[in-house]
């Protein structure tokens, strides 16, 4: 059995090179998330696009803006939902579970508190407006 690692080191996706889940993203945004990007710097233009369910972090060319050359430029102060990433709240089991998609979910080991910042992180984006936005869920349908 592979070992597992906390959710937000990222061990796994340095480790397979992988950036699956950096492409055609849909990764929703918080206030805060979008007022600790804009503080380093970065124009809300430049990184976010305004959706029907909120704000969330823009592709250019199929790729998250903030990836370059197979890294996270912002990985220090990368949104909530990345960090969290792959864990992910299923909606038809109304549960959180990690996500089919990314192929090495086994090597991620998610804690009670992630899956509570998981559950603090929906309520945050249902209060922000974003009140059909489930993320993780969307994986399947438009998230990420
Ligand atoms: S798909 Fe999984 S392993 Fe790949 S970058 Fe995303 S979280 Fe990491």
């Amino acid at each position: 059995m592979a070992k597992k690692h906390p959710l937000n080191r990222g061990v796994p996706c340095m480790k397979h090179k992988c950036v699956l889940c950096c492409l055609e993203t849909r990764m929703p945004l918080t206030q805060s998330d979008i007022r600790r990007i804009m503080k380093a710097g970065y124009s809300l233009g430049g990184f976010a696009v305004k959706t029907r369910e909120g704000w969330r972090l823009k592709n250019r060319s199929g790729r998250c803006v903030f990836l370059s050359g197979g890294r996270c430029i912002i990985y220090p102060i990368r949104p909530e939902g990345c960090r969290l990433y792959p864990l992910v709240y299923d909606e038809a089991s109304g549960t959180a579970r990690l996500d089919d998609l990314c192929p090495y979910r086994e090597e991620f080991e998610a804690t009670d508190r992630d899956i509570g910042r998981l559950n603090d992180l929906l309520r945050r984006l249902a209060e922000e407006g974003g009140r059909r936005h489930r993320p993780g869920s969307e994986k399947h349908q438009t998230y990420n």
